[in-house]
């Protein structure tokens, strides 16, 4: 069975980590604007050297390049579609619910995880990930076993993002409530919101969404 969800949270809610879960065990496909956009920031794109700046800030890039890079890859098709970081305004909801009528897909469920600012803060200003396989990493909850090497591929190419760092977290956090926070309210009156507790222990909070995807 094709199942496509979108995973909802603020910044540091642990959206990647289980995306990357649902990747493994059940073959989906994440589609993560954040790191697409990060792709064409590396790769020197027009478009990246345009957004990296707005990035770096914490705002947010226009609809108009997040939908078209999401519209891209749901042509290319997959086995259900993880959307990590995208919707993030309510323009970006109604293209999303059109382009995926159009491919004659549905939306299967929205997990919103929830967790409270502190921890976020605590969340990202302790992270970084390994370069290689994206395995995500914090200097207190979750170190390397060896300086400077990640455990699961052993690469050396360990890295933090330009914007976990306070400030354009404050930006990002704010950019969440006054821009993105309003989908929760759009997808329960749509009937497919799930709460889950972002806090748990990352198998509970995987446990949890496995229950909301049935
Ligand atoms: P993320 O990796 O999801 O935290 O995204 C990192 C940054 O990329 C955000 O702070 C925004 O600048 C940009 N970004 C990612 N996804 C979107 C989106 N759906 N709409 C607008 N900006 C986005």
């Amino acid at each position: 069975m094709t199942i496509n969800i979108i995973l909802l949270g603020p910044p540091g809610a642990g959206k990647g980590t289980q995306a990357r879960k649902l990747v493994e065990e059940r073959g989906m496909v994440q589609l993560s604007t954040g790191d697409m956009l990060r792709a064409a920031k590396d790769s020197g794109t027009e478009m990246g050297n345009k957004v990296a700046e707005v990035m770096a800030r914490g705002e947010l890039v226009t609809d108009e390049i997040v939908i078209g890079l999401i519209r891209e890859k749901l042509a290319e098709g997959g086995k259900g579609f993880i959307f990590d970081g995208f919707p993030r305004t309510l323009g970006q909801a109604d293209a999303l619910g059109e382009l995926l009528n159009e491919t004659g897909q549905v939306l299967d469920a929205v997990i919103e995880m929830r967790v409270d600012d502190e921890a976020l803060v605590r969340r990202i200003t302790g992270r970084f990930t390994c370069g290689n396989c994206g395995e995500v990493y914090h200097d207190e909850t979750k170190p390397t076993a060896k300086p400077g090497v990640c455990d699961v591929c052993g690469s050396t190419d360990l890295k933090r993002r330009a914007d976990d760092n306070e400030e354009s977290l404050r930006t990002r956090l704010l950019e969440y409530y006054k821009k993105t926070s309003p989908l929760i309210g759009y997808y329960y009156a749509k009937g497919n919101l799930t709460p889950v507790n972002g806090l748990a222990e990352i198998d509970e909070v995987s446990r949890q969404i496995a229950e909301a995807l049935g």
